[in-house]
């Protein structure tokens, strides 16, 4: 009977949505209470050693910023770069955004948030553009960035203290 095969369609694609549901809740729950992957640490920490070598093949110096993988960012941000009130330098990731968008972090994000580390270190602490100047946008493009709009305004470098 038609009637019945429809039925018994519907059925299945009922009983398949809830276990999709389920499974992606799931993941969801085990992403959230978890540190991240070593597949994606590994990643991070391959960027970072490939931004570096950037750094000293363009520039001529070498800068080992310690990226921090953190829950505590506000989630309109995706990473920042800090200059602590004790000097140093440090780069925070927003673990929740790897969630959604892990390539992103990994390829926009990084090299991002390293051209404003580079910029701490040069002692240039300009908020011109919240701190996407040109000079910053040059050492941005060097380091293989992608997201180094001028105009982009999105308040990620911070200077003093932090509750990250
Ligand atoms: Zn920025």
């Amino acid at each position: 009977m038609f009637i019945q095969k429809l039925y018994q369609f519907f059925f299945a694609l009922v009983i398949v949505s809830v276990l999709l549901l389920a499974y992606n809740w799931h993941k969801d729950y085990k992403f959230d209470n978890n540190p991240l992957s070593q597949r994606l640490k590994q990643q991070i920490f391959e960027k970072k050693q490939q931004t570096r070598q950037l750094l000293r093949a363009n520039f001529g110096f070498d800068l080992d910023v310690p990226l921090i993988v953190s829950e505590k960012l506000p989630s309109s941000l995706f990473g920042a770069a800090v200059f602590t009130q004790d000097e140093k330098i440090i780069i925070y990731l927003n673990k929740k955004r790897f969630k959604e968008s892990s390539d992103y972090m990994i390829h926009h994000v990084i090299p991002h948030e390293y051209a404003h580390a580079v910029m701490f270190y040069l002692k240039d602490f300009s908020k011109d553009q919240s701190g996407h100047s040109i000079k910053w946008q040059n050492i941005c493009k060097k380091l293989n960035g992608i997201k180094c709009d001028r105009f982009v305004d999105n308040h990620d470098i911070i200077i003093g203290k932090t509750s990250f």
